[in-house]
């Protein structure tokens, strides 16, 4: 289980592109990129290109609405280019007992296949 140590994370380095992903989405706030161990078929994670403090949702300030808020409208957008628009999750992992393993906020937007409720 990953700890909230505030330092860099392997998606600093997706957003500059020294890592390579594959890009659904995006603008000049977000990035959304395929997960590389997806749980559906439409697996998507959309993460700020600004951290700005939030390595968790459980960080989050005021001054966070902005960014928040696109984030979920940008998950929105990639329901709609995957296809998925009419039946999508999504879903934020905060902290180590919601399994949390990278410590820079984000979306994951989940479709494709019936997805279970309660997830588990
Ligand atoms: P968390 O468990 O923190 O909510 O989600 C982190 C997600 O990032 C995981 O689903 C994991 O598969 C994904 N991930 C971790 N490293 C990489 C990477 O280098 N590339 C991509 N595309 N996804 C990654």
């Amino acid at each position: 289980v990953a700890a909230d140590t505030g330092a860099p994370t392997i998606f600093d380095k997706i957003i500059s592109k020294e890592i390579p992903s594959t890009i659904v989405y995006e603008d000049e706030k977000v990035l959304a990129f395929r997960d590389i161990n997806p749980q559906a078929p439409v697996h998507v994670v959309v993460i700020p290109k600004y951290r700005d403090g939030l390595t968790q949702l459980g960080k989050a300030e005021e001054r966070h609405g902005d960014i928040l808020g696109h984030l979920l409208y940008a998950a929105k957008l990639v329901a709609e280019k995957e296809g998925i628009v009419d039946g999508f999750r999504v879903v934020i992992n905060n902290g180590p007992a919601a399994c949390q393993s990278v410590y820079h906020i984000h979306l994951h937007v989940l479709g494709g296949r019936q997805l279970k409720w309660p997830p588990g």
